[in-house]
C-alpha cells in the first residue's frame, strides 16, 4: 500500500498537522514538531499531545505514516566541538518530542563539513551523532535524508550514507529517506527506466534495500547531477511524470510514507490523487 502525503504546516500547533494532512486527503504526512529556524522551541503541552494523538487516531495516521522533519539548523557533522554541542542537543529535543507524540520516523539531512574538515570525519562525527541520541532515547528510528550534495552537505553519495549507517551501532533504529529531486541533482537519473532500475540496484548494493524508510516525491527545477536543490510540482520539472508512475507502480516502496515538499501547497490534494491515479498502470 502506498502513503502518499506532503509536508504540513504545523501551526498554531503540532495537532494542526493530522488535520492539514486530512483536508488533502493524504494518507500520510510529514511535519516539523518545532520551530525549523530556531535553536529552542517552547515545550510540547500536554494538550498538544494528547489532541495530536486523538486526530492521528481518528483520521487513521499510523506511525508508518508519519515523518517527522528536523530543524534546518541542526548540523551532526559540524566540524566545530562548541557547536556540535548544541546540535546534538537540539536533536535530542527532536528525538525527545517525538517520543512523546508517538512519532516513529524521524528524517534530518546528515550534515555539512562546512570546507574544515575531511568527509570522512565529517561522517563519523554525524554517526556519533546518532549512536548519542539513539542512546539517550526510544522507540524513534533515525532517518537519513540523501542530499543535493549542494555546498558542503554529505549525503549526496549512497556510498556516504552507508559509511554512517556502519558506524551506527543500533542498525535496527537507523532508515533512510530518499529525496527524488535530491537523488537526481545528485546525478542518479530517476527519469528513465534504465536509470531507475539502476539507482535502486545500486541504493540495494550499498546502502540496502530494507533501510528505505521514507521518500521525498519532488520533481526538480535543476539538470542532472547540478548538485542544485530546487523543488518542483510533479511533472512540471526535469525529472517528469515517468518516475512518479515508476515509483507509485513500484512494490519495493509500499508502507512507507511519500512525502510531497513540492513548491505550491495549493495543488497538494491534486498532486496526491494524480499520483494515486497512476497507480497500478
Ligand atoms: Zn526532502
Ligand atoms: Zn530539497
Amino acid at each position: 500500500m502506498k502513503y502518499v502525503g506532503a509536508h504540513v504546516a504545523a501551526s498554531p500547533g503540532v495537532a494542526q498537522a493530522p488535520v492539514n494532512a486530512k483536508e488533502i486527503n493524504a494518507k500520510a504526512f510529514a511535519l516539523f514538531t518545532r520551530n525549523p529556524s530556531r535553536w529552542v522551541s517552547k515545550p510540547l503541552t500536554e494538550s498538544d499531545i494528547s489532541t495530536f494523538k486523538a486526530r492521528c487516531d481518528e483520521y487513521g495516521f499510523s506511525p508508518a505514516q508519519i515523518l517527522a522533519h528536523d530543524g534546518y539548523l541542526i548540523n551532526l557533522g559540524q566540524p566545530d566541538d562548541y557547536k556540535l554541542e548544541q546540535s546534538r542537543e537540539a536533536f535530542l529535543d527532536e528525538f525527545r518530542r517525538c517520543e512523546q507524540l508517538g512519532i516513529s520516523l524521524l528524517n534530518f539531512h546528515p550534515g555539512s563539513h562546512l570546507n574544515a574538515i575531511p568527509i570522512d570525519d565529517c561522517l563519523d562525527r554525524i554517526a556519533d551523532s546518532i549512536n548519542i541520541t539513539l542512546e539517550m532515547t526510544e522507540g524513534v528510528t533515525a532517518v537519513i535524508e540523501n542530499t543535493a550534495g549542494q555546498g558542503s552537505n554529505l549525503g549526496h553519495r549512497f556510498e556516504q550514507i552507508a559509511h554512517i549507517i556502519d558506524r551506527v551501532d543500533d542498525k535496527s533504529r537507523v532508515g533512510v529517506c530518499i529525496d527524488t529531486c535530491h537523488a537526481f541533482a545528485a546525478g542518479y537519473d530517476l527519469s528513465t527506466p534504465e536509470g531507475y532500475e539502476a539507482t535502486w540496484r545500486e541504493f540495494d548494493e550499498i546502502i540496502g534495500m530494507k533501510y528505505l524508510a521514507g521518500m521525498h516525491l519532488n520533481d526538480t527545477k535543476k539538470g542532472l547531477a547540478s548538485h542544485v536543490d530546487r523543488h518542483e510540482s510533479l511533472g512540471n520539472g526535469v525529472l517528469g511524470a515517468d518516475c512518479f508512475r515508476m515509483i507509485m507502480n513500484d512494490p519495493r516502496i509500499d508502507n512507507i510514507p511519500l512525502i510531497l515538499e513540492t513548491i505550491n501547497p495549493d495543488i497538494w490534494a491534486e498532486e496526491i490523487e494524480w499520483l494515486y491515479s497512476i497507480e497500478n498502470k
